[in-house]
């Protein structure tokens, strides 16, 4: 079953191209059905008896949920609706490919671990996300470096639960995301802190906006990591060293799309005293790396996509290209390319005296 409201974007998108130039993953393939549109069509061939599921099971994979088609929409259409609510019933129908179900279960199972209580007692809580990737841990430390040298405590969770935006983004809004979802809410209300700072974007969209809308009350007020750095930086708390060269900024989509946040990040760096030059598809209207997730299930698909991000950052002849989210890291440094990819946290931290 799909909504109205993906029934009605599918009637919209079936026949459309106005998006096609601009979705990361039909850029890199050049598959047709790597496209918004073609998605749409298909869906709505099964609406009509003229194709079945397993026919297009593996085609609505191969899709970042990097909302660009959506962005970039005159209409105001959001494919990322419909692919979300397919992907649902292809697993519920048992016809999601091996390598997808293995994510999944892998999820699934990891979420069944025993969590344990917060390090310290802090009224900040730093919540990582994006477990697992050494992306993530670097960027925890340097930031939790950052945070010690402007004289901030902070505690975090020795067993950090997952937020669910992994398996929201493969099994929709199910009960299992939000049971996910519910053990992390109360894992992070039972620190007691009054403000969480959250280190993975996809993580502090969750807490933002999908777990609002599931009846989900985090106690503590939730801030993005380059928020909060970029407020310590108006306090006075940040006393930088001056850096020179000339880096890019890669938007992380959950950042800049989804909580619409693109200067903290940018303030950071000019900050530190680096030149921005920005690349093509910035800012909201960021080009997507293709994400852990696709990368979880077809890292050669992410590769791809990341390197066709790359390419942007060469175009312009930058040679260092900085990012704020762990995810986009990971997947960013397995792309091809001449530009080399840093995190913004581990910069500001060698730059912080
Ligand atoms: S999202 Fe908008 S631009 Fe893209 S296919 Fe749908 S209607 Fe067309
Ligand atoms: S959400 Fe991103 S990857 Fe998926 S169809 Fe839209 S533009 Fe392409």
């Amino acid at each position: 079953m799909l909504s109205g409201k993906a029934l009605h974007t599918i009637k919209a998108c079936r026949f459309c191209w106005m998006c096609r130039h601009l979705c990361p993953v039909g850029l890199v393939t050049g598959k047709e059905s790597n496209t918004p549109r073609a998605k749409a069509l298909l869906l709505d061939m099964e609406q009509k008896g003229t194709t079945e599921m397993k026919v297009y099971a593996e085609d609505m994979f191969q899709c970042a949920l990097c909302a660009s088609c959506a962005t970039n929409c005159e209409t105001g259409y959001e494919p990322p609706v419909f692919i979300r609510e397919a992907r649902r019933n292809i697993v519920a129908n048992g016809l999601a490919p091996d390598y997808v179900m293995n994510v999944i279960d892998k999820l699934m199972a990891a979420d069944a671990e025993t969590q344990k209580p917060a390090s310290e007692t802090a009224d900040v809580l730093v919540y990582i996300g994006a477990h697992g990737t050494e992306t993530a841990k670097e960027m925890a430390e340097a930031f939790g470096s950052v945070l010690t040298k402007a004289g901030v405590l902070y505690m975090t969770l020795t067993a950090e639960p997952a937020d669910g935006n992994e398996l929201y983004d493969l099994i929709g809004e199910t009960a299992e995301v939000k049971a996910v979802a519910k053990k992390c809410a109360d894992a992070i209300n039972g620190t007691g802190a009054k403000k969480v700072v959250v280190l993975n974007p996809s993580a502090a969209r969750m807490f933002l906006q999908e777990y609002p809308a599931w009846g989900l009350e985090l106690s503590a007020e939730v801030v993005t990591a380059t928020a909060f750095a970029a407020e310590l930086l108006k306090e006075g708390k940040l006393k930088m060293k001056q850096a020179e060269g000339v880096v890019t900024f890669h938007d992380p989509c959950r950042l800049a799309r989804d909580l619409e946040e693109t200067e903290p990040a940018r303030e950071l760096i000019r900050a530190m005293g680096y030149e921005l030059k920005e690349m093509i598809q910035s800012k909201k209207l960021t080009k997507c790396c293709g994400g852990l997730v696709l990368e979880a299930h077809s890292p050669k698909l992410a590769q791809l996509t990341a390197s066709g991000r790359i390419s942007d950052a060469d175009r312009i002849d930058v040679s260092v290209m900085l990012t704020a989210c762990p995810g986009c890291r990971s997947v960013l440094q397995k792309g091809d390319g001449k530009a080399e990819v840093k995190d913004l946290f581990v910069l500001l931290n060698e730059n912080t005296l």
